[in-house]
């Protein structure tokens, strides 16, 4: 089996232990590489090859860095495909929407952060002519960037682009259930002459080597995406160390449907808010709040759609949903639905995992599911499922929708649907979400700040908020 090597000061390195563990191909069940089960050692390696590599690479111009980082970029448009394959293999996910989102995103990322730096400004204060304070920003050194399995190399690179461009070193630590993608990344790197220990990544697992890289006192500044319970545990680790840090975490997401809402485009976008990635997307839709006046036409259209929705082969260009990303999280996804079911929901489509007859029989596929009649308040519609399941909820009027929406820990996106814009603007500014979006969904532009309210993370990433948490701000006071 192909062994997936570190990537440690420029160079391909195994783990010093010599130890792996299997990596899964979700879409049969079986494994297909190996993962380095790296430990503190190779943490500590990588982040001594960082912190050397800090001294050179904070010293050349933002103009070098722009162009190398436009580099990596070109090699991941050049073995885009490789890397689309490869991301859906390790991840279960649609190759289409590798092909869509994730790869082109990832290119994306280096572009846009390598560009940024080119047109920065920074602050200058004017103390009416007796003095004058201008604000310098310097990189910090070495970021511990920890990212997650559903989007693996998509936001492996939106922490990294950043981190790079304004000239601190990183050590990454990808998901240790879709690792691939930053292995080949690590080869990209290296083929466009990214100048050693620049960037590492470690594999391994979060709960071995995790506490190692964000508790290192060389990690200044650490930049996370994951589950809350994770970087609850992250948040305790670094704050005595009085880290910079940045979390994206989990997410209970409405998505709200008002009676004049466009219905059919309505439903169509409802559905891929809801679906889209097997529903393993932080942003999805998982509760879906319809106005009574429409809720039983809503429901009826909603399912019979969702019911067509082709689950299947990732490599097949029709499928809607590929596999579920492990074994254990298709377990959890499904125990789940049984919770929902012995808590009284009715289930109106999916509910099951599905068994694809052949080569792919093994695969953690689940239908996509509706559930209905579950309160706002019952567990299911609290608590992050991270899957395709979704709940269906009738609500009377805007107040009401409103507090229901609030009501969970979690305040990352919501979608509201209604052609009355200044409800639209209403609900905006009421309800608790770091994103919200008014007639669609996951409409994304990199400049604006992304991010979440109460449990769903702590600071912002995206255009010059990135470039701002990747630098400390100095300020420098001359007297005139
Ligand atoms: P996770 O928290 O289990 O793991 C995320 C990463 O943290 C992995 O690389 C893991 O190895 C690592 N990790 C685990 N323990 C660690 C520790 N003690 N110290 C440091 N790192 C550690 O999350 P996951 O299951 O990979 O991802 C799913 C979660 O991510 C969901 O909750 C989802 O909502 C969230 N997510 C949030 C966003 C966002 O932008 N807000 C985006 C994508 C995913």
């Amino acid at each position: 089996m192909e062994k997936i090597l570190n990537y440690i000061n420029g160079e391909l390195v195994e783990p010093t232990n010599k130890s792996y563990f299997e990596n899964f191909d979700p879409s049969n069940g079986t494994a297909y590489s190996l993962i380095p089960d790296s430990e503190k050692i190779d943490i500590n390696h990588a982040v001594a090859a960082a912190k050397e590599a800090f001294k050179t690479w904070t010293k050349i111009t933002r103009k070098e860095r722009s162009n190398i980082l436009m580099k990596l970029a070109d090699c991941i448009e050049d073995y885009a495909e490789e890397l689309i394959i490869a991301e859906s293999k390790d991840n279960g996910k649609p190759e289409s929407l590798a092909r869509s989102v994730d790869i082109p995103r990832a290119s994306e990322n280096f572009r846009f952060f390598a560009t940024a730096i080119l047109h920065e400004q920074s602050e200058v204060h004017d103390m009416d002519g007796k003095a004058l304070n201008y604000t310098l920003r310097k990189p910090l050194g070495v970021a511990a960037c920890i990212s997650p399995w559903n989007l693996p190399l998509y936001l492996l690179t939106w922490k990294i682009a950043p981190a790079l461009a304004t000239g601190n070193t990183v050590v990454a630590k990808p998901s240790e259930i879709t690792p691939m993608t930053a292995f080949l990344l690590s080869k990209i790197c290296i083929e466009a002459g990214l100048p050693k220990g620049v960037l590492n990544i470690v594999h391994g697992y979060g709960s071995k080597i995790g506490d190692v890289l964000t508790g290192h006192p060389d990690t200044p500044i650490v930049s996370f995406t994951g589950g809350t319970v994770t970087g609850k545990h992250i948040a305790g680790i670094t704050a005595p160390m009085f880290k910079k840090i940045s979390l994206e975490l989990g997410g209970k997401n409405p998505t709200i449907i008002f009676a004049d809402a466009k219905f059919d485009k309505t439903v169509k976008m409802a559905i891929k808010a809801s679906f889209s990635n097997q529903g393993q997307i932080c942003l999805c839709g998982s509760r879906i709040f319809v106005e009574q006046s429409i809720y039983t036409r809503f429901k009826k259209e909603f399912v019979a759609q969702t019911s067509q929705l082709l689950v299947g082969d990732p490599k097949n260009e029709k499928t809607n949903l590929g596999a579920i990303v492990s074994k254990d999280h298709m377990e959890k996804i499904l125990s789940k639905i049984k919770q929902a079911k012995e808590l009284g929901g009715t289930i109106l489509t999916g509910g099951e995992r599905q068994i694809i007859p052949g080569d792919l029989e093994n695969g953690y596929y689940i239908r996509p599911t509706v559930i209905e009649g579950l309160s706002s308040d019952c567990i299911i519609n609290q608590e992050e499922i991270f899957g395709p399941v979704v709940s269906l909820i009738p609500f009377q009027n805007e107040e009401e929708v409103i507090t229901l929406a609030n009501s969970t820990k979690y305040g990352l996106a919501a979608s509201i649907f209604t052609e009355n814009i200044s409800r639209g603007h209403r609900m905006a500014s009421e309800i608790d979400s770091g994103l919200i979006w008014i007639n669609t969904w996951l409409l994304r532009d990199l400049r604006i700040p992304f991010g979440g309210m109460k449990q769903s993370g702590m600071g912002r990433e995206g255009g010059f908020k990135s470039l701002q948490f990747f630098t400390e701000p100095k300020n420098v006071c001359v007297k005139i």
